[in-house]
């Protein structure tokens, strides 16, 4: 929390995939946690790249989270806490949008909320909640990665299906599909529309 006000307040860490948005919020949990203060870590359910219950980046570090349901389980966030002063959500684009609400709640209540997820759909558009958070929130960082086709900064989502643009009316969220994803930059970002 702030020093003089004692108040809490929400940041939010955004960009497209593998631009190290987890290694940024791992980055920070660290720093925190080497300060002596205690850290929970949340996680939806849907998201079992890594096993059930780490935060993990591609760069293999991790963080024990607590996996809750996204759509039912956002509340329990606030439930389960025990005094922590900082509460981290990963992925926090595959949560319902009350995630706002449970995000508000906790910065209310004086604790460093971090929320890390991607801000836009595989179309490029908001992908809520985060846009809401961001608007929100008291801090923002937005990250790039590097487009995997032309090599310029990329802040799109490129999903791909059999190595094919996936079809723009495919569902926002697909679990278990055998679908891949790369970083694109808007020019080299396409869709199918047939
Ligand atoms: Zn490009």
């Amino acid at each position: 929390m702030h020093k003089i006000t004692n108040s809490g307040w929400v940041e939010v860490v955004t960009g497209c995939m593998f631009s190290g948005k987890t290694e940024e919020l791992l980055r920070r949990l660290r720093r925190a946690e080497i300060a002596g203060q205690e850290v929970a870590v949340f996680k939806p359910a849907l998201d079992d790249r890594y096993g059930d219950a780490t935060v993990g980046s591609h760069n293999g570090r991790q963080w024990d989270a607590t996996v809750v349901d996204a759509e039912a389980g956002v509340w329990e966030i606030a439930e389960s806490l025990n005094g922590e002063q900082v509460v981290a959500i990963d992925e926090a684009n595959f949560f319902s949008e009350e995630l706002v609400e449970v995000c508000e709640a906790l910065a209310a209540d004086d604790r460093r909320v971090i929320v890390s997820g991607t801000d836009q759909t595989f179309r490029g558009e908001p992908f809520e909640p985060v846009p809401r958070l961001i608007a929100l929130a008291e801090y923002v960082d937005k990250y790039q990665a590097i487009c995997a086709v032309c090599g310029e900064p990329a802040t799109r989502n490129q999903r791909l299906i059999d190595g094919e643009p996936a079809h723009v009316e495919d569902p926002t969220i697909m679990v278990g599909a055998e679908e891949s994803y790369e970083a694109r930059c808007r020019n080299c970002h396409t869709l199918r529309t047939e």
